[in-house]
């Protein structure tokens, strides 16, 4: 039988105590809610009623519901107040020497079997065990951010907990309605470890100037759909609180990649921690809001306005696979007249008939009328000849990704096509300098990542070379808007934003599973339940194809050298060995 905790305290009530005593409290637990000073208590106090309020008002909790939660929570500014206390839950700043001597204190102050949990999130707890008299009953219990919702719970165990107190805390996580999942002790656990090299890479690049603050939030939402971009999800976090996650993981692994980005200490010296303080990445309408409000970074409305934008109106797609064939439908929906070149009759017959077959589930779905498929169908011409795309605006190359292929279609392109049309290439890896390079009009030619299935898919990234012009860049934005996508933007440089930040942290995460601290289901469900990632790492990797992810992370790694960018061992040997993913029916798991 569980131990049952009636009386549990929480300490510190700051971004995570308060959504903590909120959990308690509604499950019914008598909760004791210790702060520094009155301040303290009255922000911690407000953040409750706030956050109850808004469940009452979206039919969530009844007013009693409200009423009897609030009354189940005391406040106090004395630990001596955790006398009677089951089980303590920590949370108090992330630094060691301030939670040591909590717990030391605690120590002093709680009944012998009373359990002391710390919330931190990278913290040793077994270095702050060992401040106390009872290690045995000292564990980690990591909510996320914010608790009330997130379900994940990390349950970290160190060398010396007693079994039944993790399996006692494990039951009552499960009580506050949580899922619960066990691992060891070591920097990060399971979910940070693997999000802060993530959160770390965006921030360098927004420090780097390789894309702006929305763009790269953009990029990480509408392709691979996040709930919310790194840099909003460190603004919620809070850039102290961050920082020292960093730090410690930094001092553990000594991995370079963990090394904070410089400019997070510059923004913390200076007041910005994110929401709470009411700016970080981006400005709020006051301390603790989540309305983001326009300061001097908000790009303008309308981009650029010395710059003029092309005219297009017939657009070229080169290629028959997948990524061709959704881009040609993409653009015949809005109207565009398309030319979808193959490199044989068949091919490009085939090609409209793929067209055709998706525009027929979207019919037989009731989402498209038999008139408009017509239509769009009708508005793509098949063509075999190059010449055939010489009145293109702009012509789109989508065909197998490689340099020598591409560069012969980019050269034949140049032949052909009038002058002033746009040339770009749909690349997810390759240099798009290189494609530019292959023609005598490289300030034509601009890179537009289209993302899989590219007409359901709204990111795409727009590439932009050391020689691509102004009004180029311009246009490709603009067409993106008229056809429904979210365009982003970003430099020449291997991954462009989103493989880039995408793939470093699969690869971390097959290390994980690859050092043993935890199965690929626990990792899986971290990444989902607490980050709230549509996929885990290796559902996303069985999906993508290991062939292709070890190909991408091969590009990344040769391009930055960066020894955290070393594919992992098991995903060479997953690939050598025929395991492909759901492709070969066998990947990280099996399927059937
Ligand atoms: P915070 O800065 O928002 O809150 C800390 C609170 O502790 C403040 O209200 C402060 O007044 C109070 N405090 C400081 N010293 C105290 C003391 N001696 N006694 C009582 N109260 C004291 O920090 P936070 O983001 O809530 O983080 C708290 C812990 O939770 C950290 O260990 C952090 O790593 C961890 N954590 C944070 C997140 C997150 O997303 N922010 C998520 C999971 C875990």
């Amino acid at each position: 039988m569980a131990r049952e905790f009636s009386t549990v305290g929480v300490v510190g009530l700051g971004t995570m105590g308060a959504g903590i005593a909120e959990v308690l409290a509604r499950t019914g637990v008598q909760v004791v809610a210790v702060e520094v000073d009155d301040a303290g208590v009255e922000r911690g106090r407000g953040h409750i009623e706030h956050s109850t309020s808004r469940a009452v008002a979206k039919d969530k909790l009844t007013d009693a519901e409200r009423d009897a939660l609030l009354g189940r929570i005391t406040y106090s500014l004395s630990l001596a107040d955790l006398a009677a206390a089951d089980l303590v839950i920590e949370a108090i700043p992330e630094s060691l020497e301030l939670k040591a001597r909590i717990f030391s204190e605690l120590d002093g102050i709680v009944g012998p079997e009373t359990i002391l949990a710390s919330n931190t999130s990278s913290l040793s707890i077994t270095e702050i065990g060992v401040h106390t008299g009872r290690p045995g009953k000292v564990v980690g219990l990591h909510f996320f951010n914010p608790a009330p919702v997130l379900k994940l719970t990390e349950v970290v165990r160190t060398v010396v907990t007693e079994p039944d107190v993790v399996a006692d805390v494990v039951a009552f996580a499960e009580k506050l309605g949580k899922e619960p999942v066990v691992m060891g002790d070591r920097a990060g656990f399971i979910a940070n470890a693997l999000l802060f090299g993530y959160l770390n890479h965006a921030v360098a690049m927004y420090e780097s100037k390789y894309a702006t603050r929305e763009d790269l939030d953009a990029a990480m939402r509408f392709g691979c759909g996040y709930p919310m971009g790194p840099l909003a999800l460190l603004d919620l976090i809070g850039l102290d609180t961050a920082y020292e996650i960093l730090e410690t993981m930094y001092a553990q692994s000594r991995n370079r990649l963990h090394a904070p980005a410089p400019i997070l200490k510059q923004m913390i010296t200076a007041g910005l921690l994110g929401r709470k303080t009411g700016r970080g990445f981006y400005t709020y309408d006051g301390p603790d809001s989540p309305n983001v409000v326009a300061d001097a970074h908000t790009p303008a409305a309308g981009g650029d306005a010395g710059v003029s934008i092309r005219e297009v109106q017939r657009v070229g797609v080169v290629g028959t696979g997948t990524m061709a064939t959704g881009i040609a439908e993409v653009f015949a929906r809005k109207g565009f007249d398309v030319v979808l070149r193959a490199r044989s009759t068949d091919k490009a017959e085939a090609a409209v008939g793929k067209v055709r077959k998706s525009l027929d589930r979207q019919v037989a779905k009731g989402k498209l009328s038999e008139e408009d498929r017509d239509a769009i169908i009708g508005r793509i011409s098949p063509a075999v000849e190059f010449e055939e795309l010489a009145d293109c605006d702009l012509v789109i190359e989508a065909v197998a990704e490689e340099l020598a292929i591409k560069q012969a279609v980019f050269g034949a392109l140049d032949e052909v096509v009038k002058p002033g049309a746009i040339l770009a290439t749909t690349t997810s890896s390759l240099p798009v300098i290189e494609c530019a390079a292959a023609t005598s009009r490289p300030s034509d030619v601009v890179g537009l990542h289209f993302f899989n299935p590219a007409p359901i898919m709204k990111l795409v990234e727009i590439v932009e070379t050391i020689s691509t012009a102004a009004d180029v860049i311009a246009t490709a934005h603009a067409l993106c808007e008229k056809v429904g996508k979210v365009p982003v933007h970003c430099g020449d440089r291997a991954g462009f934003i989103v493989n880039a930040l995408l793939f470093p942290y699969l690869n971390d995460a097959i290390k994980m599973l690859e050092a043993h601290y935890a199965g690929a289901d626990d990792i899986d469900s971290a990444m989902k339940v607490g980050c709230g990632l549509p996929m885990g790492p290796f559902e996303l990797l069985d999906v993508v194809g290991l062939d292709v992810s070890l190909a991408i992370e091969r590009t990344l790694y040769n391009e930055y050298r960066e020894a955290g960018y070393a594919p992992a061992p098991l995903l060479e040997h997953l690939v050598t060995a025929g395991r492909l993913g759901r492709k070969t029916g066998k990947g990280f798991r099996d399927y059937s």
